[in-house]
């Protein structure tokens, strides 16, 4: 496995065509508004390297019997899925932040899958391609992000009938030795911090939408590829002279990157899916399955940050025994602990696919990402209500460094006298960085939209609900035939 230490050095042997506010970017690794998230991302490694940690985030790899790393392990049994949630809730709590991994961990398990039973019926030779390339993925304990979502255009037409035919990848070009791809993916979570993308449909398709329903992996950085940084409320904040306070949260942080693919080549034992629209369903419907499954554990292990930081507010403010103080503690507690259980359910209820790895409970893992939609916003509500205005109305650090006035501040931004009035200043950058600020990001309209948007998964429980198994349970009952 690799180290943290050679985690980052890995990342600057590579080169992306990276541009952010109008500039290239030529080195990501040491940029301050990037570097948040490569930290994060790094803490994947890190934590794998801690003793204390090692039952969750290491495994025994199912391709080679060698220790890895759990963000690169095929799932073999329903307590695997269930270990993902909780390394997932610990990486939350250490990070507050997207830490980006599970994507790609995400895609792999879903691509194992659906390549195994694509080959089954098609004769193709998907499966023995991946899992030849994620093989070398976990021998050299590679970040991997895995790219979804299309930009998809006008929403009423299918893929082919798109005015503009790139706005659905697609291939573009066959030849002997491989396709060429052209086409974005939006929303891309940590790409910049990975080594490889695994790339799939982002809908069922149909007859007609061939050339759409392509998967494949390619190093980030193929020639052809041009990366545009997605902007997030408060990002200039890291580039201030005083950029520690006001940030909120200094070492973590995610981002997103607009993925432009300009004829990039895929070579033939790279690609997991050509053509075959009948199996582009299965493979979104797996990988968003998994990703569903995964908010069962980030995003609580986000909120139990926030909830801590909103509970030490109130402590620094002198309200922590006020009655509805406790009240609304209990229910942000009570919110974010049902995401848990979601994500328990889901894994616990795991059943093993035709290609030997685990995939988790569909309906339940579809149950926790809509609850995901809701609750991360009402535990952000009520952090913001015990928080208090002065969360967002409190003067900057650099006016704190400024000594005319500092006095001032620390005299009337003080709650309680033992607490030192910056201890207070930072607890409330925290939430409000949580809540409005860079890794908001990751906490609101993430868990809304991430994963899928709340109408795919109304779509996925009406599928799974079983509806005709209810009815006869009530007739049964009503006694009508
Ligand atoms: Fe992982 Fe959560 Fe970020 Fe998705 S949103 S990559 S599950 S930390
Ligand atoms: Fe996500």
């Amino acid at each position: 496995m690799m180290t943290k230490a050679e985690y980052v050095e890995s990342l600057r042997k590579l080169h992306f065509d990276l541009w952010m506010f109008g500039k290239k970017i030529e080195n990501p690794v040491d940029n301050p508004v990037i570097r948040p998230s490569m930290n994060a991302f790094a803490a994947t490694y890190e934590l794998a390297e801690d003793p204390q940690y090692e039952d969750l985030m290491t495994v025994t790899s199912s391709l080679t019997g060698k220790k890895i790393n759990r963000f690169t392990h095929l799932h073999q049994s329903a307590d695997d899925l269930i270990k993902k949630v909780k390394m997932q809730r610990l990486m939350g709590q250490k990070t507050a932040a997207c830490f980006q991994r599970c994507v790609g961990l995400d895609a792999a398990n879903a691509v194992f899958s659906t390549t195994y039973e694509t080959d089954e019926a098609c004769n193709t030779k998907y499966h023995e391609n991946f899992k030849k390339f994620w093989t070398m993925v976990q021998d050299n304990d590679y970040g991997v992000d895995g790219a979804m979502t299309d930009v998809k255009g006008d929403r009423s037409l299918s893929p082919s009938q798109q005015a503009d035919p790139d706005l659905f990848l697609h291939v573009v070009e066959r030849t002997a030795d491989g396709i060429y791809v052209t086409g974005a993916k939006a929303h891309q979570t940590g790409y910049v911090n990975s080594h490889y993308v695994i790339v799939m449909p982002t809908i069922s398709m149909r007859e007609g939408d061939e050339d759409y329903a392509v998967s494949f992996a390619c190093p980030t950085d193929a020639k052809g590829i041009k990366l545009i940084l997605g902007r997030q409320s408060c990002d200039t904040r890291k580039l201030e002279e005083f950029s520690d306070i006001d940030v909120g949260n200094k070492v973590y942080g995610g981002h997103e990157v607009l993925v432009i693919f300009d004829r990039v080549f895929i070579p033939n034992d790279m690609i997991f899916l050509n053509g075959e629209t009948q199996f582009a369903g299965m493979m979104v419907e797996r990988f968003a399955g998994y990703h569903r499954q995964s908010y069962g554990g980030c995003k609580v292990g986000v909120g139990d940050v926030l909830i801590g930081a909103t509970a030490l507010a109130g402590e620094m403010a002198g309200s922590s025994k006020a009655s509805h103080v406790k009240d609304k503690l209990i229910e942000m507690n009570h919110l974010n602990e049902t995401l848990y259980c979601c994500g328990i359910a889901c894994s616990s209820q795991g059943t093993k696919t035709k290609a030997g790895n685990y995939l988790i409970d569909l309906l339940l893992a579809n149950v926790c990402k809509q609850n995901v939609t809701r609750f991360p916003y009402e535990i952000a509500r009520l952090a913001q209500d015990l928080a208090g205005g002065i969360m967002v109305t409190q003067p900057s650090e650099a006016d704190y460094r400024n000594p005319e006035l500092r006095p001032y501040i620390e005299k009337y931004l003080k709650g309680v006298a033992s607490v030192p009035t910056e201890k207070r200043m930072r607890v409330l950058r925290l939430i409000e960085n949580m809540t409005m600020g860079t890794a908001a990001v990751g906490y609101l309209p993430e868990s809304m939209h991430g994963a899928g948007s709340p109408q795919a998964q109304r779509i996925m429980i009406s599928r799974q609900a079983n509806m005709e198994m209810k009815k006869q349970l009530a007739k049964a009952i009503a006694r009508i035939d």
